[in-house]
């Protein structure tokens, strides 16, 4: 198994810079495995966010990809800074946990209209789920109530690809004592409990979308 970073953008809350990234696995059996896609969405929620994006294509093309080559994409969640790029990949499965995909409906925004109205299908999944002997999805509720994340296991030991889980390896090691960005938690308790499960994982290597 091989892992990639994809340099996707950044964006600005408050007038500080977060980088967006995504991630390919490239994996024996299931093909090249892509989780979360970039920026996209209306415009109001790009200006909103200033966001300087980076599209998919290019950002796959730094590793002699393009997005036809993805067999299979994992949404960590249904925000616009990682689901925004789905469109480009209507040939693949876009996994996400169908308890995110009811929050999206349950909180209708314009990104909701957004993703409606790009016709974008997803293959809606229960709770964690094994995808081969060394991949899975785990549920990781408290940025958002139907998060998930991906645990590789490689040679180097358990691979976590957090998503919003943790913004940083500072937040995720802190464990959210003291101040949290934006946004971090929506539900503070779930979210403490699903670092504290995350931990418990003992992960060697932690794979973030928006630290350095
Ligand atoms: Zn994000």
């Amino acid at each position: 198994m091989e892992i990639k970073r994809l340099d996707l953008g950044h964006l600005f809350i408050r007038k500080e810079q977060w980088p967006v990234h995504g991630y390919v696995i490239l994996h024996d059996r299931l093909g090249v495995v892509l989780v979360d896609t970039g920026c996209g969405g209306p415009d109001e929620v790009l200006r909103y966010f200033e966001v300087v994006n980076r599209t998919v294509a290019d950002a796959l093309a730094d590793h002699d990809l393009a997005p036809i080559d993805v067999n299979l994409v994992i949404n960590t969640h249904l925000h616009f800074d990682h689901c925004g790029q789905n469109p480009a990949f209507e040939h693949a499965p876009l996994m996400v946990q169908r308890t995110e995909h009811e929050r999206m409906l349950r909180e209708r925004d314009e990104v909701t209209e957004w993703i409606e109205a790009s016709g974008m299908q997803f293959e809606l999944i229960d709770g964690s789920t094994e995808l081969a002997d060394d991949l899975r999805i785990v549920t990781s509720p408290g940025h958002t109530s139907g998060h998930q994340s991906v645990v590789a296991t490689t040679e180097l030991g358990i691979e976590l690809f957090i998503g919003d889980a943790a913004y940083t390896r500072r937040i995720y090691e802190s464990s959210g004592m003291g101040n949290l960005p934006d946004g971090q938690a929506a539900d503070l308790d779930a979210w403490r409990g699903t670092l504290t499960d995350l931990k418990a994982l003992e992960p060697q290597r932690l794979h973030f979308c928006h630290d350095g």
